[in-house]
């Protein structure tokens, strides 16, 4: 049977644009070993979040596995985000960094779901210390990996399936930030970044 809605099947995808992918990765090798936090700004449509901006959070108290910014300086950001009606607030991302030995993984932690927006785009930024340079893919799992410098990374955009896809339209912005959620069912969007088509960095 079809129909023209987007069955929960089908994952959404997360466009990032080169920019989005420059603001992401330099930001988290900025505070490593520390954890960034940042805002995710552009568009969504009923297949797919399109990124258009990565801004780090500046004043987020941070550690080794936490970033938290505060409620007031959200607000502040909200207020002056509604000036902007063409981009909406798609969600957040951040990352996980090599704890003593553990390296790190893009699975979400319990504070992590719990803190999540049910309309969210969570992008997590897996950093670890590479032993050798790869190449940039797209993996199957739809997750992007690759290495710079002396860093590897991996990229994960987690959505909730069940306000994904044809639910579609929402501003964050205009509704605060809701706190209570139901029954997240968490996927993976196929990432596309116009990085991962440039030939493979090459370590020499
Ligand atoms: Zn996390």
């Amino acid at each position: 049977m079809r129909d023209n809605s987007i069955t929960s099947n089908t994952p959404m995808q997360a466009y990032l644009s080169e920019n989005v992918f420059m603001g992401m990765v330099l930001s988290t090798v900025e505070v490593y070993k520390k954890e960034c936090f940042g805002l995710l700004l552009g568009y969504r449509t009923a297949e797919k979040y399109v990124v258009e901006h990565a801004i780090p959070y500046q004043s987020v108290k941070r550690g080794h596995n936490f970033a938290e910014l505060r409620s007031d300086k959200w607000q502040l950001m909200q207020e002056v985000l509604k000036h902007f009606p063409r981009l909406d607030v798609l969600g957040d991302y951040h990352s996980h960094t090599m704890y003593g030995d553990v390296r790190a993984e893009v699975s979400l932690s319990r504070d992590d779901i719990e803190y999540m927006d049910p309309n969210d785009l969570q992008v997590v930024i897996a950093i670890n210390e590479n032993r050798r340079s790869r190449g940039w893919t797209v993996n199957t799992d739809r997750t992007m990996s690759g290495s710079l410098d002396r860093y590897h990374f991996k990229i994960a955009a987690y959505y909730d399936a069940n306000r994904g896809g044809a639910h579609g339209i929402y501003r964050k912005v205009a509704n605060g930030r809701p706190r209570a959620r139901v029954a997240p069912r968490l996927q993976l969007a196929t990432i596309q970044c116009p990085f991962t088509l440039a030939p493979a960095a090459k370590a020499l």
